[in-house]
C-alpha cells in the first residue's frame, strides 16, 4: 500500500508536469499492485453515478452540495471514469497507510467500466441516470450496455434509480435495496413519445409494447407494462414542478431552485443528484439551496459574442441523438430569431468512426421552427449533414461550408443571434475558427 500510494502521487506529479492526464498513474499502478484498490480503507459513503447521458454534470451537482454543505469530498474532477482513472482519484488522496481522506468518495464510472471498477469495492450509493443510444460504435445497444452495467450492482449498494426510464428501472429487479427519483407530469409532457426512433416504445422485460401515463422527453416518462407489470417504482424524491418560462423548479412539492439553465435533461440531473445528497445526509431544503442557480465548470453552454451578436455554443455528443435533440430543443423554445452552425469534423476525440446513422436519429426537423434562420452545416462531415437535412425537408435553410473558419467568417454576418451546436470532440476546431475569424476568446 506504501509503495502503491507513493508511486501513484509521484507519477501523477510528473505527469502534470508534462500535462499528461489522469489516467495513467492509476494504470501503472495497478499492473504492479493489482489488488491494491480491495485494500483501501474507504469513508462510510461511496457514491457511485453511472449511465449513458448526464453523468459528468450530476457528480458535479454532488460534489458541490455536498462541499457546499461542509463534506470533503474526493471524487474524480478531472472525468477520468474508467478504472485506472478511479485508481488515480483514490490513491492520489490516500494516506501512506491507505486510509483516503474525506467525508464522502464520490465517482463518476463510465457504464462499461463500471463492473471492472466495482469487483474491488462497492459503493454504498449507486445511482444510474438513464440508458439512451450512445456511441454505437463503440458501446452497442443500450440494452447492451444494461447487461454490461447489471454485473456492477451489488447487493451492498443502495441503488437510486431513475424511475422514469423502462431500461434502468430493470437494474430494480431482485434488488431490494433501490430508491427511486422521477419527474411529475409538467406542463412541457406529452402523452406519447416524441422523436424519431421509439427507445421506450417496448417492454425491456417482455418486449410487450410499453404504456406510458405521460413523457417527459426521449424514453423517459411515468410508464407500465400490462403484460409484465414491469414499472416506474414509486418515488421517494420528485420534481413536483417545472417552469422553464422563469427558470425554476420544485423538489417535493417544498424546495424551490432556480434554474441555471433550462432544459428537461438538466432538471433530470438536478434531481439525481438532489435524490443522492438527501440519502448522503443532507437536508432537503439545504440540497435545493445549493444546486439553485449553480452555474457547472463542467457546462454544456458556453455564451459569448461573435461580431457583436449574441452567440451560444451547447455541447452536444455527437453518437448521441438525445443530447443533440435538447440543444435543438433549447434553440426552437428559445423562441428568438437566430441562426444555427452545426458541425460535425470528428466524430469521437477518443477513437475513429466514419459511422454517421446516428444523424438520423436526431430531430433535425424541429429546426423547420420559424425562429430558426440559416442553418450552416460544416467540417469534415458536412455532407452527410446535408444529406440529413436534405431528407428533412430544410434544403431552402441550408448552405454547406466544409472549411470551419469559412463557415464561421460566412455564419457571423447574419444580424441575427447566434447558436453553434457541436460537440466536446470539434469544440477545439470550432473554438479556433471562432477566435481566428472574430477575434473572439472566450470559446
Ligand atoms: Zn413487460
Amino acid at each position: 500500500m506504501f509503495f502503491a500510494v507513493i508511486l501513484c502521487k509521484l507519477i501523477r506529479a510528473v505527469g502534470r508536469l508534462l500535462g499528461r492526464g489522469s489516467s495513467l498513474p492509476g494504470q501503472i499502478v495497478l499492473k504492479l499492485f493489482p489488488g491494491v484498490l480491495a485494500k483501501l480503507r474507504l469513508p462510510d459513503t461511496v457514491i457511485a453515478v453511472s449511465g449513458s447521458n448526464g453523468k459528468t454534470s450530476t457528480v458535479e451537482m454532488i460534489a458541490h452540495i455536498l462541499t457546499e454543505n461542509g463534506k470533503t469530498v474526493i471524487w474524480n474532477r478531472e472525468g477520468s471514469n474508467q478504472t485506472e482513472g478511479v485508481a488515480t482519484t483514490l490513491l492520489c488522496s490516500s494516506t501512506l497507510s491507505g486510509r483516503v481522506k474525506g467525508d464522502v468518495v464520490l465517482l463518476e464510472s463510465d457504464e462499461r467500466y463500471a463492473r471492472l471498477t466495482f469487483r474491488h469495492f462497492t459503493p454504498t450509493h449507486f445511482v444510474i441516470t438513464n440508458l439512451y443510444r450512445d456511441q454505437m460504435t463503440r458501446n452497442g445497444h443500450n440494452e447492451w450496455i444494461y447487461d454490461i452495467l447489471a454485473d456492477a450492482v451489488k447487493d451492498g449498494s443502495c441503488l437510486i434509480l431513475n424511475a422514469d426510464d423502462p431500461l434502468v428501472a430493470g437494474f430494480a429487479r431482485g434488488h431490494d435495496n433501490t430508491v427511486w427519483y422521477a419527474m411529475d407530469r409538467t406542463p412541457y409532457s406529452t402523452d406519447t413519445l416524441q422523436g424519431r426512433y421509439h427507445d421506450g416504445a417496448f417492454c425491456p422485460v417482455c418486449k410487450h409494447p410499453l404504456t406510458y401515463d405521460y413523457v417527459n422527453y426521449a424514453s423517459a416518462g411515468r410508464f407500465h407494462c400490462d403484460h409484465c407489470g414491469h414499472a416506474s417504482g414509486e418515488p421517494r424524491f420528485r420534481v413536483t414542478e417545472v417552469d422553464l418560462e422563469h427558470d425554476r423548479i420544485v423538489f417535493d412539492g417544498s424546495w424551490p431552485a432556480a434554474l441555471s439553465f433550462n432544459g428537461l435533461y438538466n432538471v433530470y440531473n438536478m434531481l439525481a443528484a438532489y435524490s443522492a445528497a438527501c440519502l448522503a445526509g443532507i437536508e432537503p431544503s439545504r440540497a435545493a439551496d445549493a444546486l439553485s442557480g449553480f452555474v457547472m465548470k463542467n457546462g454544456r453552454v458556453n455564451s459569448f459574442t461573435v461580431n457583436g451578436l449574441p452567440a451560444m455554443l451547447l455541447i452536444s455528443k455527437h453518437e448521441n441523438s438525445v443530447s443533440y435533440n435538447s440543444s435543438i430543443d433549447y434553440i426552437v423554445r428559445s423562441g428568438e430569431p437566430c441562426d444555427v452552425l452545426v458541425m460535425v469534423n470528428a466524430i469521437s476525440r477518443k477513437y475513429y468512426t466514419g459511422e454517421t446513422s446516428w444523424l438520423y436519429d436526431i430531430d433535425f426537423e424541429r429546426l423547420a421552427a420559424p425562429n430558426v434562420g440559416r442553418v450552416v452545416l460544416c467540417g469534415k462531415y458536412c455532407r452527410d449533414l446535408e444529406l440529413r437535412f436534405l431528407l428533412a425537408g430544410l434544403q431552402e435553410k441550408i448552405s454547406v461550408i466544409e472549411d470551419p473558419d469559412a463557415a464561421v467568417a460566412a455564419f457571423s454576418k447574419g444580424g441575427r443571434r447566434l447558436f453553434f451546436v457541436t460537440c466536446f470532440a470539434d469544440k477545439a476546431r470550432l473554438g479556433q475558427a471562432i477566435r481566428s475569424v472574430t477575434g473572439e476568446d472566450k470559446i
